[in-house]
């Protein structure tokens, strides 16, 4: 709680800043942040040079003129736990993203509106039994967590049966029955490889196409984005849409419609059927001969996109599902959303009583250097394996990307925040505004004959003051608002 000097403090400066002559262009001066709420603040100048001389053509711009000296860029974390306005802008980039892939748009021919696709869940396996909330999907009736017709107890005397009907949010959701029976090395082990495992069963996939490419005399591949969630038991899960194209060998580039005989329900089976074949094994842990098997859990869930036929879902439904996950982390689990865990950390949160207490623990240890491993080409070796078991703690061992495609399923997040921008500066034909763009955005601007050098350097993080903040957070609200009712005119007029 902020004391009543704080209170007035804070009150003091949002005055001093709301009353100022230069509260117009400070608002227009941070407009790009959309109400981040900790922006990178840059100081330093920007050049433009002749290319052909390296002679510098104009100096005037240097965020010494700018207000509070400073050139506020947008942290930009997907994250809504970290900063909600930039997560709402990924979440929104990521459903533009996902749909032209599904309807076309952004640079993606129409025509993939008619190509099979397939929306599909795939999961890890069991590593132990967990409290789990069974909503009957017919129904909605919540069923007993864990009923058995004989009562069994685990080697470590812990009943494995429950039978409470759990309330979402139920703190024991995604918790074991037997903390000592659940397998938390494996599951770790499993979240550090289950993007390789992703990566082999879109090679698999592709692979199993080879019949049809015979059959119809077609060459073809799939396109994908995916996003991937925590689960409650802390374990990623992936939510992939899985288009199939026709390709052209001359050009790769080419997004071709499929043969029109095979069906979304068609493809929908051969991505059933090839999932479960899909597996692979890590290699040696350190100076032992242990491995860990690594495939999908048997809750595999795959259904046809399209407007065809009946229990379908539809593509605005599907791209909103994947967007809104694109902004989660490991919320789910409990954990907070720290960065890289250093060892103090780690030991915080490890605890032998808990679940998410013996995952961080079993990630950091299983990903810690051995002592002995003291050769570069050991610690290399290290680095690309189990060092990221260490390195991805803070997520659980799972170390890559949340919200990924392959190369041809749509337009991408870079493209979308350029086409943003170019609409900003479509808005904001104020000059200052235009030479702050092109600080941020140097690349764009660079023609044949002179090149834009930043020489920026970071002034630190976050707004000046909590005033500031909030004169921030307010704009963009305001802005936010505008742009709504902007849209909803052009679609009601
Ligand atoms: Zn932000
Ligand atoms: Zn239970
Ligand atoms: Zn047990």
């Amino acid at each position: 709680m902020p004391t009543t000097d704080d209170m007035s403090q804070h009150e003091r400066k949002l005055l001093r800043r709301a009353g100022s002559d230069h509260l117009n262009r400070w608002l227009t001066h941070t407009a790009s942040t959309r109400g981040c709420r900790r922006p990178v603040r840059l100081t330093g100048s920007i050049d433009t040079v002749e290319r052909a001389t390296g002679r510098i053509l104009d100096t005037r711009h240097t965020t010494t003129d700018m207000p509070d000296g400073v050139l506020y860029v947008p942290c930009g974390d997907r994250r809504a736990s970290v900063c909600p306005p930039c997560a709402e802008t990924y979440r929104a980039d990521t459903y533009q993203l996902i749909k032209a892939g599904l309807t076309g748009g952004k640079g993606v021919p129409s025509s993939v509106a008619g190509h099979p696709a397939v929306f599909a869940t795939l999961t890890a396996p069991s590593f132990g039994p967990v409290h789990t909330r069974n909503v009957n999907p017919k129904t909605g009736k919540v069923a007993p967590c864990r009923m058995r017709r004989t009562i069994t107890r685990c080697p470590h005397g812990k009943l494995l049966v429950c039978t409470a009907r759990h309330t979402d949010n139920h703190p024991s959701l995604g918790r074991p029955l037997c903390l000592d029976c659940y397998d938390h090395a494996h599951h770790v082990v499993w979240n550090a490889w289950a993007g390789e495992l992703f990566s082999r069963t879109n090679t698999a996939l592709n692979r199993a196409l080879r019949p049809w490419e015979r059959a119809y005399g077609v060459k073809l591949r799939i396109s994908y984005g995916k996003v991937a969630e925590y689960q409650r038991r802390g374990v990623v899960h992936f939510h992939a849409l899985i288009r199939l194209d026709a390709r052209e060998l001359d050009d790769p580039d080419a997004i071709l419609a499929p043969p029109a005989d095979i069906t979304a329900q068609d493809f929908a089976e051969l991505v059933a059927g090839i999932v479960p074949t899909v597996a692979l094994r890590t290699p040696d842990y350190a100076d032992t001969d242990h491995s860990w098997p690594i495939e999908w859990g048997p809750q595999l869930d795959v259904r046809p996109v399209g407007n065809l036929g009946t229990g379908q879902i539809t593509s605005e439904a599907v791209a909103a599902y994947l967007a809104k996950y694109a902004t989660k982390a490991t919320e789910a689990t409990g954990l907070p959303p720290t960065g890289r865990m250093t060892a103090e950390a780690a030991e915080h949160y490890s605890d032998a009583h808990t679940h998410l207490g013996r995952l961080v623990a079993y990630a950091f240890q299983l990903g810690t250097l051995p002592q002995d491993w003291t050769t570069d080409e050991q610690q290399a070796d290290w680095h690309k394996t189990w060092g990221r078991l260490r390195r991805w703690t803070h997520m659980l061992g799972f170390g890559g990307h949340f919200a990924t495609k392959s190369r041809r399923y749509s337009t991408t997040h870079k493209a979308l925040r350029a086409q943003r921008r170019a609409w900003h500066r479509q808005q904001h034909t104020d000059w200052r505004r235009r030479q702050v763009d092109r600080l941020e955005h140097q690349h764009e601007h660079d023609d044949d004959t002179t090149l834009i050098v930043c020489q920026l350097t970071l002034a630190g993080i976050g707004w000046n003051t909590t005033g500031d903040a909030q004169l921030a957070a307010d704009a963009a609200d305001r802005a936010r608002a505008h742009r709504q009712a902007a849209k909803e005119e052009r679609t009601t007029g």
